[in-house]
């Protein structure tokens, strides 16, 4: 892909941006040396790896999008500045959005940290106390002077503004968020990011998705289990929700694993609510056509 982009004289770079949670790509330097780690680096692929939301998670525009949840979204500069993105995604299983394909990934893939924040949750972070040793790390990076440390670290509800830095740099991990949000509303949340991320690129988006290695839980988990069905081959297309809706099709209709974590529901029609009773994939599918962004129809062309 990179070699064609460049053929065109298309001046490629790979890009991701920082985690909410702690972890290696949580800023940019770490981000980078996982990156490399991984392969995703210069001398293999030919091209730059850039960081597009920066050192820290902060560098986002705000887009416009004047949608049900948001009125505008934090989007990662680099996704915003750049004139054409091919997103790369991995189908496969998500605990809070079913599956997570095209969608997912611009929406989530694009979003500044304090925008994956607001997606995930409806609350703010908040301290366990019984973890924090009053180090006061988290003062020290918070934007909003939004936490006090006097027995223990405290966070100012009224003054935060859900950016995450201070989960991220607490060494005791004593700040954490409230995962739990209405699941139909983190989809539509990660689908209106999605709008945001596709603003003022009409015609200048590609999608490829790799309907490889479908595993039952997201890329993010620091685990992971077999595939829930085989390979069934890589998709491309131009509509995010065509490819998204063509994807969990294949998925459904090929054979299920019954040595997977699908187990004794190996033969349900819907693999990805077999696997989470209490999520409706189709929710962003839905959201995502009613809002614009592509249709649910499509045509399979196959190339073999
Ligand atoms: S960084 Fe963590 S351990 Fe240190 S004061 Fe803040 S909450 Fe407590
Ligand atoms: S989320 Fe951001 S603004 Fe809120 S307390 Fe943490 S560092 Fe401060």
């Amino acid at each position: 892909m990179v070699d064609l982009i460049k053929e065109k004289g298309g001046k490629a770079f790979l890009t991701d941006t920082n985690t909410l949670y702690v972890g290696t790509r949580s800023n940019a330097v770490d981000h980078l040396e996982t990156a490399i780690l991984n392969g995703f680096d210069f001398s293999v692929v030919g091209v730059p790896l850039i960081i597009a939301d920066g050192l820290k998670g902060k560098d986002y525009i705000s887009i416009p999008v004047k949608l049900k949840h948001f009125q505008e979204v934090k989007i990662a500069s680099t996704a915003c500045l750049s004139d054409f993105i091919l997103t790369v995604s991995h189908f496969k299983g998500a605990n809070l959005h079913g599956f997570g394909g095209a969608l997912k990934n611009l929406g989530m893939g694009f979003g500044s940290r304090a925008g994956k924040l607001q997606q995930h949750s409806d609350v703010l972070p908040y301290v366990e106390e019984n973890k924090c040793k009053r180090c006061r790390k988290c003062i020290t990076v918070c934007p909003a002077d939004a936490i006090t440390v006097e027995n223990k670290a405290k966070i100012l509800e009224e003054i935060c503004i859900g950016c995450a830095e201070c989960s991220v740099t607490c060494p005791h991990q004593a700040i954490v968020m409230e995962w739990k949000s209405d699941l139909t509303k983190i989809q539509e949340k990660t689908v209106e990011y999605a709008a945001g991320a596709l603003y003022g690129k009409a015609d200048k988006v590609g999608f490829i998705t790799f309907i490889t290695n479908v595993s039952p839980v997201c890329d993010c988990f620091g685990w992971n289990d077999v595939p829930i069905v085989g390979d069934i081959g890589i998709l491309a297309s131009k509509d995010p929700v065509a490819i998204d809706q063509a994807a969990l099709d294949l998925v459904n209709h090929a054979p299920g694993n019954p040595e997977s974590q699908l187990g004794e529901k190996y033969t349900e029609k819907d693999r990805f609510k077999a696997l989470y009773p209490s999520v409706d994939a189709t929710i962003q599918l839905v959201y995502a056509e009613k809002i614009g962004l592509g249709s649910r129809n499509y045509k399979l062309i196959d190339l073999n």
